[in-house]
């Protein structure tokens, strides 16, 4: 719907009047002012009528009382989607700054000869707040002023109990009620409902940025936004920056996009994307409850994105929050039982195929669900902040290893272990790996650490500092999943790693096109010009194999020579010795070939013989 113009002269004359009074006209969900009279310019305290159109596009009730704000905000929201009467009073900030001032509007729709609805809204002062029932008050009860202070106070007292301090809307508990009947009263209009879980994204930082003043001014007008998209008694705030709202689907894309854009503008342009998740509630009896834990996941989908985005929940994620809600609980157990088990995944020299390393990887063998993979469980280990324990158990799995080896006098390769961001935020993770490792008594330089780039994330002098402890430590520093992320090449020039894995990406083009190809020759050249050690992962075909040799790989890991395996099946292949080297892969087959290790002779480092 396009907005009403009045003509210049028409416009004029209504501007002109002494009356305060101002014309609205309801677009797309939102209110839009039209008209703003002289009158209303001074009983509002505005010098300049743009900034009061400014403010009543924007910020429509930045004057007014926070206990008032929400429930007028209510009102006219009521009034523009229902029709009737307006008929409100409410306190706003008196213009001599001398408190608040009681107003009382009242407003009705009026057609225009083109049959556009308008609402014309009239405004009178009823005189000043009182904010304390007063000895003047007492003797005269029945006073308007004070009749009305009173009932403003009590207002007041009642908004204590059911809405959010901070913003007017109704908590959660009142909002579970009230979305009730409106679910009802949607669904009798023969609408669908549709549940909003509204996440404001990177409102730590903001308050970081900002401070928390800023902070709750964001919060505060955020909630002013949605209860003009939806209407305040249909919105609530859940707590820090979670918010809901239930609202009918019809239209709600375009609705979502327009308040998309109008929250760019909020507080004076200092503002957030959203995150919004979106239940569709079903014709059967699905709970509030249960569609706002819906749109939370819908929500919590997107949280990586720092856009304005909305999702709808799908039965796919219900599915995924179980397996999340397993993993989570049954990891103690996983542990404690060892249904995670590590596996180790030769790397060889692309030289002679000697085993030079071995990377230690997780796997969960569940007796419920079978076996779940890495992708599965580490993202959600991560989420939730665990993945700490996962790693420190890896490392106390291959210390043993490495232990039983030294015992049967086996030579030993390197061991790699990887980390996740997550396991530098929790825990001095260079410290645990440190104090378990020198407890092991075994030397430090076996212990291999791979980071991918995505570790070093947005806190970069951090991830140097911890990185630089590792090496100074006498740990060597793989970076893993080169070429995966954007920022590779940034990461590599400002932090030294021993040695760049080559994302597994690499390999699965190989076939596509040359371009591939060419890339990866002159990576590997860059890597040999800084001195940094290579390992290309994903390896899988001969034709693979003999490229990499040919472009100077140094080390190869892939299926191609031999998947993760157990414990039990590494020491079977490399008790039974067999071939070592590559040298005619068509007779050996190098799956079956890998059997001896580069000669890592731990004794030489722990200092025996
Ligand atoms: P990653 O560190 O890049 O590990 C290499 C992955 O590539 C492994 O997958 C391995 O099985 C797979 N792979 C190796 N060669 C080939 C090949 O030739 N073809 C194909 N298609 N795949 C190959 P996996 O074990 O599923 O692990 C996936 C990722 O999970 C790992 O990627 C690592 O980022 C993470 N991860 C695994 N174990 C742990 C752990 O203990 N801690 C942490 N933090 N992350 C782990
Ligand atoms: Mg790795
Ligand atoms: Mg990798």
């Amino acid at each position: 719907m396009e907005k009403y113009q009045f003509d210049a002269e028409q416009l004029r004359m209504m501007e002109r009047m002494r009356v305060p009074f101002a014309v609205y006209q309801f677009i797309n969900r939102r209110v839009v002012t039209l008209v703003l009279s002289d009158g209303f310019c001074s009983l509002f305290g505005y010098q300049n009528r743009e900034q009061a159109y400014y403010d009543m596009d924007h910020n429509m009730y930045v004057n007014d009382h926070p206990d008032d704000a929400a429930r007028i905000a209510d009102m006219a929201y009521r009034f523009a989607v229902e029709g009737g009467q307006y008929n409100a009073v409410y306190r706003t900030r008196a213009s001599d700054g001398s408190g608040w001032r009681i107003i009382h509007a009242l407003g009705e729709h009026v057609l225009t000869p083109e049959g556009v609805r308008l609402a014309y809204v009239w405004y009178t002062d009823e005189g000043a707040f009182v904010p304390e029932s007063d000895a003047e008050e007492q003797a005269s009860p029945k006073r308007l002023g004070a009749a009305l202070s009173r009932s403003l106070r009590e207002e007041s007292v009642r908004l204590g109990m059911h809405y959010d301090f901070l913003t007017g809307l109704p908590d959660m508990t009142h909002f579970f009620e009230l979305a009730e009947s409106e679910r009802d009263s949607i669904r009798r209009s023969g609408d669908r409902p549709a549940l909003l879980f509204i996440d404001l994204s990177g409102m730590k930082y903001y308050n970081r940025r900002y401070g928390f003043d800023e902070g709750n001014a964001l919060l505060r007008a955020f909630a002013r936004l949605l209860a003009i998209y939806f209407g305040n008694e249909n919105c609530s705030r859940f707590g820090q920056d979670y918010f809901a709202a239930l609202t009918p689907a019809e239209g709600l894309d375009r609705a979502l996009g327009q308040l998309f854009r109008d929250c760019r503008e909020l507080n004076g342009g200092k503002s957030l994307s959203v995150r919004v998740g979106v239940c569709l509630m079903e014709p059967d009896s699905t709970s509030i409850s249960a569609a706002c834990d819906r749109a939370k996941l819908a929500c919590d989908g997107m949280r990586n994105l720092y856009v304005s985005c909305v999702k709808y929940f799908d039965e796919s994620m219900q599915k995924d929050a179980d397996v999340k809600r397993y993993i989570i609980g049954s990891f103690d157990r996983a542990l404690e039982e060892r249904w995670i088990k590590v596996y180790y995944q030769p790397i060889v020299r692309a030289v002679n195929g000697r085993v030079c390393d071995e990377e230690a990887l997780a796997r969960w063998e569940d007796p419920e669900k079978g076996p779940l993979s890495p992708a599965e469980f580490i993202p959600i280990l991560e989420d939730a902040r665990l993945i700490y324990r996962l790693d420190l158990y890896v490392l106390d799995r291959v210390l043993e290893k490495l232990k039983v080896l030294r015992a049967e006098g086996l030579h030993l390769v390197p061991q790699s272990l990887n980390l996740s961001r997550a396991d530098f935020e929790v825990c001095d993770i260079v410290e645990e790996v440190r104090r378990r490792v020198d407890d092991s008594g075994l030397p430090r330089s076996p212990v291999t650490i791979e980071i991918t780039e995505s570790i070093i994330g947005s806190d970069f002098e951090f991830m140097k500092e911890q990185i630089q402890r590792f090496r100074d430590l006498g740990f060597p520093i793989w970076m893993d999943d080169f070429g995966s992320g954007y920022s590779s090449l940034d990461v590599l020039q400002s932090l030294r790693f021993d040695l760049i894995k080559f994302d597994m990406n690499f390999m699965r083009r190989f076939n596509e096109n040359e371009s591939g190809r060419v890339i990866l020759t002159e990576l590997m050249k860059m890597a040999a010009g800084l001195n940094i050690d290579t390992v290309c992962e994903g390896v899988e075909t001969e034709e693979q194999l003999r490229f990499l040799r040919e472009i100077g790989c140094s080390k190869l890991q892939g299926f191609y020579f031999c998947k993760p395996i157990p414990l039990s099946a590494l020491l079977a292949r490399y008790r039974s010795g067999g071939q070592i080297g590559f040298e005619d892969p068509a007779e050996t087959g190098y799956y079956e070939s890998i059997g001896r290790t580069d000669l890592f002779d731990l004794s030489a480092l722990t200092g025996e013989d």
